[in-house]
């Protein structure tokens, strides 16, 4: 099921795909992964990893396979498998029957381990963590070597082994590759490759008590799952020379390439797992799927379509230098699609009470309103009319200013898809002096054209019937974090959260169409913005997020100016 809109430019990963097709380095095969550890929820970061790994399988008839890169027990859980396959599918993705576990491969790698200390390629040491770090030296001075290094083969089998068994506590011993002390690349100055860890695993139990670093897993798993192409993100430019390392040395055939992209970093948020851990667990976010949060979960539960995801992550491209994009350009990817195909229906955020004077008292009429404007084919529903109507606060001024073309006193406005009311009166509060309502007179040869007289209405506003609307909770969200980079002082990052990042109205009125809205169904609210049902929602009781204001920033940014 190849998206339509997934990436078809020829980026630096897809041009060392098409050479090595035209070469037939592996056959002619293209084998990616999407290799996710589930210690925490997806985030739009590894939306990019996904569609850079299913679109390169999708784009070259090729194939993805989606591995659970769970090597490290701390922190991993099911929850979060399930969320990653959860995410992947709604992206639009589909691995098939290549569901993969690197806890699966457990016991290939402990094999893989004793053929290395076999061929004297691996050795267990003694020495503490802190005193590793200290023989490892510096980007300046070369590492010292541990005496444990030319420990003999047998030795190293026996105690290994013991490891394996559980004869010694957390930290006694660890098994290092014996490559280069002197390397000036630090990664290859004898790097460990287990290491001692009583934790239970959240698939394999307490099978295990010592756990592969990922730096020989990870080669090793792609070698297993004959992948060709390994892509990841720059941060393991440096650690290239170590997979390729383990490869070679363990004789795992065939060979996988890594290849490195620069990974997505994001304006008026945070990616990183540890850091989204931290918002979830010190509830400073109401969970994963908050709609504030940059996790697929989360974006989902706002509105964002996966099309539009898709659509971003095609449009930031792929490139070997960080940068930081501009989350203006994630939210226009988001307005571009709703724009499309979000059928249009009227809600008001603040109602304000306005009574037509000259509307008959038990008039309905059931006014035929297009679902799109542009979109003949999504046909029309109906709306009810009535002598009592709510309209937006905002759009009615006791004292305009000249150009203001609302509603105020004496002016004259068009209903949307209705007639042209004027204002005649306002009610106050008689204590307060507050505006309770409004009353007009209408039009009635005005429902479907001009005024006869040829005089000039401007401005059209949004309505609902109050007999017939729905009272609604609307939550309206802005960015999470009140800074371009919250991530950017020293200071506590949550200090950067945006205080004013949600407002809840739970005064909301919307027409009756949306009785039976289903959670995730998206609207345009008109003149409002983009609006998702949340799951909070009950037959009756829809309650709605705003997914994205009409106002599109982005364009400015850019400086395409006309938007
Ligand atoms: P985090 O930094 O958020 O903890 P991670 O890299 O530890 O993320 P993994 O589960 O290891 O998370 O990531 C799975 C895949 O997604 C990896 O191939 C990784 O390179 C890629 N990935 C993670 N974050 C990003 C990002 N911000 N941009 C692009 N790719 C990413
Ligand atoms: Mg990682």
């Amino acid at each position: 099921m190849p998206p339509a809109d997934s990436s078809s430019a020829v980026d630096f990963i897809r041009a060392i795909v098409e050479e090595d097709l035209k070469n037939n380095k592996h056959n002619g095969r293209v084998a990616t992964r999407f290799p996710p550890e589930p210690n925490g929820y997806p985030h739009i970061g590894h939306a990019k990893s996904v569609c850079l790994n299913f679109g390169i399988a999708v784009q070259f008839g090729g194939s993805c396979n989606l591995r659970m890169d769970d090597t490290d027990p701390s922190g991993e859980s099911l929850e979060y498998v399930e969320s990653i396959i959860r995410d992947v599918k709604w992206l639009g993705f589909d691995w098939e029957d290549r569901l993969y576990f690197a806890s699966d491969y457990f016991e290939q790698l402990y094999q893989y381990a004793v053929q290395l200390i076999k061929d004297g390629k691996a050795y267990v040491c003694s020495l503490s963590a802190d005193e590793i770090r200290e023989y490892r030296g510096t980007l300046t001075e070369p590492g010292k070597e541990s005496p444990y290094r030319n420990r003999s083969v047998e030795e190293n089998l026996d105690l290994f082994t013991r490891m394996r068994a559980g004869e010694f506590p957390d930290g006694a011993h660890v098994l290092r590759a014996k490559i280069d002390m002197s390397s000036p690349n630090v990664v290859m100055r004898d790097p460990v490759l287990y290491r001692i860890k009583r934790e239970p695993h959240y698939r394999t139990g307490d099978q295990w008590v010592i756990y592969p670093m990922y730096d020989y897993a990870h080669p090793l798993s792609d070698a297993i799952e004959k992948i060709t192409h390994s892509i990841c993100t720059l941060e393991f430019e440096n650690n290239r020379p170590l997979y390729d390392w383990v490869v070679l040395e363990t004789k795992a055939e065939p060979r996988p390439r890594q290849i490195e992209f620069a990974r997505l970093n994001m304006s008026y948020t945070v990616l990183s797992k540890r850091r989204l851990i931290e918002l979830v667990q010190r509830g400073l976010v109401k969970g994963w799927d908050d709609p504030r949060m940059p996790t697929i979960a989360g974006m989902r539960r706002r509105g964002y379509p996966p099309e539009a995801i898709r659509n971003f992550c095609d449009r930031i491209g792929v490139a070997k230098n960080d940068s930081i994009v501009d989350i203006a350009l994630l939210e226009h990817c988001v307005r571009d699609t709703l724009n499309e195909m979000a059928p249009r229906v009227m809600g008001v955020l603040r109602p304000l009470r306005m009574v037509i004077d000259n509307y008959p008292e038990n008039r309905v009429e059931e006014l035929e309103s297009p679902c799109h404007p542009k979109r003949p084919e999504m046909g029309f529903r109906k709306v009810p009319f009535s002598r009592v109507l709510y309209i937006e606060q905002d759009d009615f001024l006791d004292n305009p200013p000249k150009k203001y073309n609302r509603l105020a006193p004496g002016r004259e406005v068009r209903l949307r898809n209705a007639y042209i009311v004027k204002c005649v009166s306002m009610v106050k509060d008689e204590i307060t002096g507050e505006l309770q309502e409004i009353h007009c007179t209408y039009d009635p040869g005005t429902l479907t054209g001009s005024p006869e007289d040829g005089r000039k209405v401007e401005g059209t506003i949004h309505w609902v019937s109050a007999a017939h609307s729905l009272p609604t909770e609307i939550r309206l969200y802005d960015r999470l974090f009140s800074v371009p980079n919250p991530m950017g002082e020293k200071e506590d990052f949550t200090k950067n959260l945006n205080r004013r990042s949600m407002e809840v109205l739970v005064i909301g009125r919307v027409e009756p169409s949306l009785k039976d809205a289903a959670p995730g169904s998206r609207y345009q609210f008109e003149r409002m913005g983009y609006f998702c049902a949340d799951p909070d929602s009950s037959s009756g009781k829809p309650i709605f997020n705003r997914i994205a204001t009409l106002r599109d920033s982005w364009a400015k940014v850019a400086g395409q100016g006309k938007k």
